[in-house]
């Protein structure tokens, strides 16, 4: 199918040369000499919009720094004043971050207008590009105050909520040149946004075991984090005898194990017990008390909910069998979000156009995309990452997969400009 401005050979050539070179410039501005650190409201927070600012004007975009700090571009529709493509990422990093996580989706929402302003390609929607000031969340330990800010649901609750070193967010953003006051401003209403894709890394191993580059997201997973206490009674290793014991940890190893069954037996569920402790902890005395954590996270919050409910009722079956008590304490419970179906298919077409191989996944991690649902219709792409790494200078994509990203994002937004709003 030919729209107007197709991708030909010498465009998907210019994304290529700017996109690896400018994720290693990006990659400099750190705050730690050596690694990869940059949170939101730092002097390298400041210079990471600065650079992305100077490539969103080479662009062809109008550029603006919004009210919590996201630097964002425009690139004018044929009718001025007409609702946007918005397309975007996060330009903070967790701290020893990988070059990819962010960035890349920044990178590929600025080459994609930069390959429409050198054909001189206009649709009747303009194109925005978000470069969000929070996501990760380390300093604050926030989510997503940069895509929350624009969605219009910043959390002014955290304004006094002060970082390591005692800086209030609200005092780093005066520092940074915001007014937490006029945090409003940075809202954007429905109307003005057609809908909001973002390319990220896949951040699991799925595309690779698959051998694909590319490929459409159908849903950020809701969660569920709970931990869970057990009280058994405590013994002398040597005395006791196995009949006669309520062994905190033993029982907290087989609800463990359920977690693990629970996840194996829902589609597209992931559950995980990544701490655990016993006392007294001694090698000769029967742990009379163990605590462990369960994140467990699933495409659809019905399955996830169904999945819970049956973990819980395992739970009190394991604790009633051996005898111990079980405290429950659910500290976070978030609805996931699903992709706009119409944007999974034009994700999807758009990978044959390209000659690929047209597939799907969803997310188990969170991205900027989610904040944005609550606001206008979201798409994403996923880029293959080397095992599945991120989070970790060890974070690696090719040259190639990176093209592949971006193009597969140009070729959907023009898919969507060729199409009515
Ligand atoms: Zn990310």
């Amino acid at each position: 199918m030919s729209d107007a401005g197709g991708c030909s050979v010498t465009d998907i050539g210019s994304i290529s040369l700017d996109i690896m070179d400018r994720l290693d410039r990006l990659a400099e501005i750190t705050e730690t000499p050596g690694y990869l650190t940059r949170r939101c409201y730092t002097p390298e927070h400041r210079a990471a919009n600065d650079l992305a600012a100077e490539w969103m004007r080479a662009a062809g975009m109008e550029v603006w720094q919004d009210a919590v700090g996201n630097m964002m571009g425009r690139y004018e529709g044929k009718t001025p004043g007409a609702p946007a493509i918005l397309l975007g990422s996060h330009l903070d990093t967790v701290i020893r971050a990988g070059k990819y996580d962010g960035g890349l989706g920044v990178l590929s929402a600025i080459d994609c207008v930069k390959s429409l302003n050198e054909r001189g390609v206009r649709y009747d929607n303009a194109i925005e590009v978000a470069c969000f000031a929070d996501e990760e969340g380390v300093r604050y330990q926030s989510t997503f105050l940069g895509s929350r800010g624009l969605a219009g649901t910043f959390d002014t609750g955290l304004l006094d909520r002060p970082d390591k070193d005692g800086i209030t967010l609200a005092q780093a953003m005066t520092e940074f040149g915001l007014d937490p006051a006029k945090i409003g401003e940075a809202a954007r209403k429905p109307d003005e946004i057609r809908c909001y894709l973002e390319v990220h890394i896949e951040q699991g191993p799925v595309l690779e075991a698959e051998d694909l580059s590319t490929c459409a997201v159908t849903a950020i997973a809701g969660a569920n984090r709970m931990t869970v206490s057990v009280t058994g009674d405590a013994g002398h290793a040597g005395t006791v005898p196995m009949s006669a014991r309520q062994d905190a940890l033993t029982a907290a190893s087989e609800c463990i194990l359920a977690v693990e069954s629970a996840a194996a037996r829902h589609e597209h569920a992931v559950g995980t017990v990544g701490q655990i402790t016993a006392s007294p902890g001694a090698t000769n005395v029967i742990p009379g008390q163990a605590e462990f954590s369960v994140d467990f996270r699933a495409a659809d919050d019905a399955v996830r909910r169904q999945a819970v409910d049956e973990l819980i009722t395992a739970f009190d079956a394991i604790a009633e069998k051996r005898g111990v008590t079980l405290k429950i304490d659910h500290s976070h419970a978030a609805n996931g979000m699903t992709c706009a179906p119409e944007l999974v298919d034009t994700i999807e077409a758009a990978l044959t156009d390209l000659g690929q191989h047209p597939f799907r996944l969803p997310s188990g991690a969170g991205h900027d995309a989610a904040a944005l649902a609550e606001i206008t219709d979201v798409g994403m792409i996923f880029v293959r990452c080397d095992r599945g790494i991120s989070h970790s200078p060890e974070e690696s994509i090719t040259a190639e997969d990176a093209i592949a990203g971006a193009t597969l994002l140009l070729r959907t937004v023009e898919r969507l400009g060729t199409t009515n709003t």
